[in-house]
């Protein structure tokens, strides 16, 4: 996606070989009209899935995820990372390993929201070692509903979430897939 790819380069940082700052318009200021083109372009690649929910997780996910919800009209449901005061019971709950934090938490999603005759796209903002998408996988699974696919906004190809994902027959669509933050350069591959 061309003008996501110009985002990215414009106001993108490589803080490391690892890991991409897009605070400019992704994580932290939002830019709406980005996002909207975003939510349209996912809505494109998956508009033939019957897709009746989209599942995502705080924070970071929900804005390219409304915006598809908004275009695909269907509800946008975000996996909380933190415990909530009013989501108490009734809740699918899956384990997330974060390698750059070392630490494993829980995500939980209530069972109102996802149900059993769901067709549900998995959206996130990055996709890198894949567990936050295996965690929301794991909770469509559990909830019974039908998985469409997984999107992300920034896929990390030199790492192995994506390939991981195809590999157990998942549809993974990435809007941008990033080969190399070598020497903090940003480079994208070839589509
Ligand atoms: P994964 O579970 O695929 O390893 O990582 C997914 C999560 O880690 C994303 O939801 C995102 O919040 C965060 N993440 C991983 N790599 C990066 C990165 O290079 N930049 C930013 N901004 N977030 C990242």
């Amino acid at each position: 996606m061309n003008l996501l790819k110009q985002a990215i380069i414009e106001k993108g940082k490589a803080l490391s070989d690892e890991v991409l700052k897009v605070d400019a318009f992704l994580n932290h200021q939002i830019d709406p009209v980005l996002m909207e083109q975003i939510g349209k372009e996912f809505a494109e690649r998956f508009q033939r899935e019957g897709i009746t929910k989209i599942l995502t997780i705080e924070s970071s996910g929900i804005a390219p995820a409304v915006m598809a919800g908004l275009q695909l009209h269907v509800p946008v449901v975000f996996a909380r990372k933190r415990k909530s005061l009013t989501l108490v019971d009734n809740l699918l709950i899956a384990k997330v390993h974060s390698f750059t934090k070392g630490e494993t938490n829980e995500i939980s999603v209530s069972k109102d929201y996802l149900l059993d005759e769901d067709v549900v796209l998995v959206l996130d903002d990055f996709l890198a070692n894949g567990q936050a998408a295996l965690g929301l996988v794991d909770i469509v699974k559990q909830a019974g509903s039908t998985l469409a696919g997984v999107g992300s906004v920034i896929e990390k190809g030199f790492q192995p979430g994506g390939d991981m994902l195809r590999e157990q027959g998942i549809r993974v669509e990435s809007l941008a897939i990033i080969d190399s933050l070598a020497n903090k350069q940003i480079s994208f591959r070839e589509e």
